[in-house]
Parts: structure tokens; C-alpha cells; sequence
């Protein structure tokens, strides 16, 4: 499987991509909690480390949970309690304290992993009148074909395929940009505004403090 390794220690890093790639399993390397925000989605599970370069990882954590729900096993020098039950209580699916004994590691990696499968994308999504088809890129809306930006596409698709329920708008920088936090939002309001005028078969509703919600308008 394919293991998105946060450390900033380069010599404990290159021993966990080491021990994982002779076990089977692919691995990235990052020093940085921010890029484990950017890159989570290429990964089956995250091997975290809270004393990272640019943040604490219990920080990575919740901003990590707040658009995913990928497996997270805590590797770190901090054993005591208080981080553990703050970790655990944000969504780590595990907790190890280092130095890590490299055959539990791949066992609980195993463990979490197997308790975990990723949401269903459906290929086609139907609200009222519109219709979208995921692999060909394309939306009809009642009889006529709309011509949407792949931007407008993603955005449109993070909304249909939750429709009546709200998705927050780090959910869908997450899903359509890879990255919830430094996407530009300006650029985001001119593709969502796009959406709402070509497609005026579908209300999204403007959720304060949240995000947004899709409806068939009819
Ligand atoms: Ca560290």
C-alpha cells in the first residue's frame, strides 16, 4: 500500500521508508505537516509524527479530519498520556511511541487499514434534471449538454454527489485543488458563481460558516 511517512527527523525517516519498503509497501516521505495536507489523497494510510518542521501534528491532525478520514498512525517521541488521549480524541486511528519496533508497526499499519475502506465515487450522479456523467466529463441538464470547466466540473460533483447534505468549502478545495487550506478561495467564488449560472436546475444554498449545499430548484 502506499504510506505518506510525515518525519522530520531524516534518519528515523529513511529507517521507516526502508523498513516499509522491503515489507511491500510504497512510500512518500515528508518533513512537513503542511505537505501531508497537500498530498493525503495518493496515500492509503499516514504515518504521523507531531513534532513536525512547520507545525505540530496534532494541528495536522485536525485540519486532516476536517476533509478526510485516511488512517492515521501517531509515531512519536511523546509518551505520555495527555498527548495520547488529545491524539486518539482527534481521529488517530492508533498511537506509537518511539522508538517503534518495526514489526508492530507493519502489524497495527495492517490493522488500520483493514478497518478502513474509502468512500464509494459513484460514476454517475443525478439531481432533478441534471445529469453527470464522471468519466465522460460531462453534464446534461434536461435536454441540453452544459459546458463546464474542469474546476466547475469538480466543484459540481463535490456537491451532486452529497446532495441535501452540507459539504464544507475545505471539502471541496480538498477534493477539486488536492489542498483545503491554500487554495486560493477569490478564484473559488468565481468558479462556484459560474456553476450557479450555467446550471439554474439546481440551487446552492450558502451554508454561513459552513459551506454549501445542492438541491434539485424544481
Ligand atoms: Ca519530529
Amino acid at each position: 500500500m502506499h504510506v505518506l511517512v510525515a518525519e522530520d527527523d531524516g534518519s528515523v525517516a529513511a529507517a521507516l521508508v526502508s523498513a516499509l519498503t522491503r515489507a511491500g509497501h510504497a512510500c512518500t516521505r515528508v518533513a512537513r505537516g503542511s505537505d501531508v495536507l497537500l498530498r493525503h489523497r495518493d496515500a492509503q494510510v499516514v504515518l504521523l509524527d507531531l513534532g513536525l518542521e512547520d507545525m505540530d501534528g496534532l494541528d495536522v491532525l485536525r485540519q486532516l479530519r476536517e476533509v478526510s478520514s485516511l488512517p492515521v498512525i501517531v509515531v512519536t517521541a511523546r509518551g505520555d498520556e495527555r498527548s495520547t488521549v488529545r491524539a486518539l480524541s482527534l481521529g488517530a486511528d492508533d498511537y506509537l511511541v518511539k522508538p517503534v519496533r518495526l514489526h508492530e508497526l507493519l502489524a497495527r499499519l495492517l490493522a488500520v487499514t483493514r478497518r478502513y475502506s474509502p468512500p464509494d465515487e459513484p460514476l454517475r450522479v443525478r439531481v432533478g434534471s441534471v445529469e453527470i456523467d464522471i468519466d465522460a466529463h460531462r453534464v446534461h441538464a434536461a435536454d441540453r449538454e452544459v459546458a463546464l470547466t474542469p474546476n466547475e466540473f469538480g466543484i459540481l460533483y463535490a456537491l451532486a454527489r452529497r446532495a441535501g447534505q452540507a459539504v464544507s468549502r475545505r471539502q471541496i478545495l480538498d477534493e477539486v485543488w488536492g489542498d483545503a487550506y491554500v487554495a486560493s478561495s477569490r478564484s473559488f467564488d468565481v468558479h462556484l458563481g459560474q456553476v450557479r449560472q450555467k446550471l439554474p436546475e439546481v440551487t446552492i444554498t450558502t451554508i454561513r460558516g459552513l459551506g454549501y449545499r445542492l438541491e434539485d430548484a424544481a
